[in-house]
């Protein structure tokens, strides 16, 4: 029978291990603060914004919310990261990407104070991470790492195909899955457009993490039996329901489940632990900047 990873459970799991140390703040007077800054109106980005706020309330995490008009010059918003990085009560700040064309990406990810920075995006956080000594794990790749865990699954030795080697999901990933530590110590393949052959990859791995942004490209017969499938794909297909679209994963799930041993699906897999290690992030950062032992 393939295990079906239900990434809702593990993330209330993560939730509920989180209020010991968001107490722990609160005995030290410390109410963890993030701030989430949308330049946008892009109805995917303003559902992710407004999930996040709704995550922090349920744990007990301030959530402050700027939203930039997204015609508005960009220094608008680089005035905002400043004023956010000197806030004492924010620990953690947000942009949610991606920015409009005239913005900088690259200016927004260097001027938030790499302290402040619970995405793991700015280049201080990057090299920490690539060092072997991450400070804030990016969101999505430490949640496919405790997804790994959950299912019993210990990358240790495994071989390991990404597919995908974008900045915020496949690069780190398999920077995190290589380190000599716990939940590492994998054997790494990242593949890209450019891969030739990818089932043939894919077919040898032990794990497949789908991080391509391609509606179901991994199925069943890139697959060999037991193959444990992390999908981090959210895709809008259309569709004949009430919006008018579905929601599908990198993965063609139905097929793939037929090979895999464990699998995640879409949705309910990666996309609930992203935010819940967002606010892992966030309770790391005011247990870091207000020098309290939140034990995570
Ligand atoms: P990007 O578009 O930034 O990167 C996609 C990567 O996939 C690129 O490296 C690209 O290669 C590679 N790729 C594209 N087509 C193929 C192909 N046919 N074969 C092999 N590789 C291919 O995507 P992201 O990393 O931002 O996101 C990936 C997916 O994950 C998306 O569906 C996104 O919505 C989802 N996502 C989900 C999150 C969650 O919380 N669940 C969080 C973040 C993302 P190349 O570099 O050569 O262009």
């Amino acid at each position: 029978m393939t295990h079906v990873i239900d990434g809702n459970a593990v993330a209330d799991e993560i939730r509920s291990d989180l209020s010991e140390s968001i107490d722990a703040l609160g005995d030290a007077g410390v109410e963890p603060g993030l701030a989430t800054v949308l330049m946008s109106e892009d109805p995917a980005s303003e559902t992710y914004v407004s999930m996040k706020q709704r995550d922090c309330e349920e744990v007990g995490i301030d959530g402050i919310h700027v939203e930039i008009d997204p015609e508005a010059p960009a220094e608008e918003l680089y005035d905002t990261i400043d004023e956010l990085n000197e806030d004492p009560e924010v620990h953690g700040i947000l942009v949610q990407m991606p920015v409009p064309d005239h913005v900088d990406e690259r200016e927004v990810l260097n001027r938030i104070d790499p302290v402040k920075d619970v995405d793991g995006f700015h280049p201080e956080n990057v090299g920490k991470l690539v060092a072997g000594h991450a400070r804030y794990k990016p969101c999505t790749p430490h949640g496919v790492q405790k997804l790994l865990e959950a299912a019993d699954v210990d990358p240790e030795g495994k071989d390991v195909v990404i597919v995908g080697r974008s900045n915020i999901v496949g690069k780190p990933l398999a920077n995190l899955l290589i380190q000599k530590t716990d939940l590492g110590n994998a054997t790494v393949t990242v593949c890209h457009s450019r891969t030739n052959d990818l089932g043939a990859k894919t077919r040898n791995a032990d794990v497949v993490v789908a991080a391509c942004g391609v509606p179901q490209l991994v199925d069943g017969e890139m697959l060999t039996e037991g193959t444990t499938v992390i999908d981090v794909g959210v895709n809008r297909v259309d569709a004949d329901t009430d919006k008018g679209y579905e929601l599908v994963g990198d993965v063609d799930f139905e097929s793939a489940k037929e090979k895999a041993g464990a699998i995640t699906p879409v949705p309910g897999g990666v996309g609930p632990m992203t935010r819940a290690m967002l606010l892992y992030n966030t309770v790391k950062a005011a247990g870091l900047q207000k020098d309290v032992d939140v034990e995570l």
